[in-house]
């Protein structure tokens, strides 16, 4: 089955409902049994329930993964997977990822002895030097954030696999549509599935997929254990959302390609960073292993104040953090999504204020162009 069908008709698994198109949300903490000995298949919410089942049996089938699991946020999903590891357990991360999983693991799992061993992991050379016998796990973060850099899973995973270590992939900013991390040999992807699989600004939530039926059992048992699972309410939010994924990020892959190739010719824009564009330096890599290179685009304006002014100027994008909405929003990661990180950290990694990453959304490509370029001009750096 194609993906797009797939979005449409992947199995839930959880039974037939008087033929209702739409999965039901089961509002329900707990479940009438047959008798004290004999639960059936759902007893009590955080364990099982039936819409976070459909939505798990989806995200499954379209990772092709063994099986799914829905929690709370996507930092509740990471979190999660950061359960598998114990005290003297070390994590290559790649160096330029997500402020929140770095903080997660340098102010938190830190306390329980795990340490995260940040690396380049766009250079195999480096991850490998990364690994100590203590290493139990490679996480990527592919095309990463902000830059949107990109390493190659399959090489990674190869090297990873030949000492039985694990390969977690974050997946957010390409969804399975564009990007298959366990085809690449991968172990565990992870969503954020607040950005895109939600699509609409509406839902925090977090998914995880395993490749494996022990990894799928652990996972399983954590969940239920930490207890941080996703409600069905939300669950059938996302459920919906990933109905239109596949148009959605089509459109939106669409209109980033113009942007960036706009915004790279700009005279006030310093440097544009989208792995779509053939000057990008992953753009082999990138086209070999997706089949597309996503909404997210990334660029420099000249000084930190002209990054502030266009945030100020600009009318009808948002200035926020999150991405993956149908709406177009704009964030400066230095003071936004990447706040959680020192700033020497952040400066190490050119994570400068003059930065600003844009999510693109469904906002035709004509008009938006009309308010980045009214708001790059109207306090330009460029003398004319
Ligand atoms: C937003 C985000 C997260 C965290 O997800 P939440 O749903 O906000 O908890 C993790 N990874 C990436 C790449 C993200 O963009």
């Amino acid at each position: 089955m194609e993906f797009g069908t797939k979005l449409i008709h992947a199995k839930t698994g959880i039974g037939e409902h008087y033929g209702a198109v739409s999965v039901p949300i089961y509002q329900v903490s707990t479940f009438n049994q047959e008798a004290s000995d004999n639960d059936g298949k759902y007893d009590y919410s955080r364990s099982g329930n039936p819409t976070r089942e459909a939505l798990e049996n989806t995200i499954a089938q379209l990772e092709n993964g063994y099986a799914g699991f829905a929690f709370s946020s996507g930092m509740a999903a990471i979190s999660s997977v950061l359960c598998l590891f114990k005290s003297g357990d070390e994590i290559v991360v790649s160096d330029d990822t997500y402020g929140g999983t770095y903080r997660v693991l340098t102010q938190l799992f830190n306390r329980f002895g795990i340490k995260a061993v940040f690396a380049d992991t766009t250079n195999v050379a480096a991850v490998k030097e990364a690994i100590t016998p203590q290493t139990k796990a490679i996480y990527l973060e592919t095309p990463s954030n902000p830059f949107l850099s990109v390493t190659d899973i399959k090489e990674v995973a190869t090297v990873a696999g030949e000492q039985e270590i694990l390969t977690i992939v974050d997946n957010t900013f390409l969804t399975p549509y564009l990007q298959q991390p366990l085809e690449l040999g991968a172990d565990i992807v992870i969503h954020s599935a607040t950005k895109y699989i939600s699509g609409h600004s509406d839902v925090v939530g977090g998914l995880v997929v395993t490749a494996t039926e022990p990894l799928a059992n652990e996972i399983k048992f954590i969940q239920n254990a930490f207890g941080a699972i996703l409600g069905p309410q939300d669950c059938w939010l996302l459920l919906r959302g990933l109905k239109t994924l596949k148009v959605r990020l089509e459109q939106q892959q669409k209109t980033a390609h113009q942007l960036a190739q706009w915004l790279q010719e700009h005279e006030e824009v310093e440097e544009t960073f989208y792995p779509g564009l053939t000057s990008h330096p992953d753009y082999e890599l990138s086209k070999q292993q997706t089949s597309g290179a996503g909404g997210m685009i990334s660029f420099k304006l000249k000084t930190p104040e002209h990054a502030k002014q266009f945030l100020q100027d600009v009318q009808f994008a948002s200035v926020g953090v999150s991405l993956g909405g149908v709406e177009t929003i704009l964030t400066q990661p230095a003071t936004m999504s990447h706040a959680s990180i020192p700033e020497a950290k952040r400066l190490e990694r050119g994570i400068t204020e003059s930065l600003i990453r844009i999510s693109v959304g469904l906002e035709e490509f004509t008009d938006l162009k009309q308010d980045f370029e009214q708001a790059l001009e109207k306090h330009p750096q460029t003398a004319k």
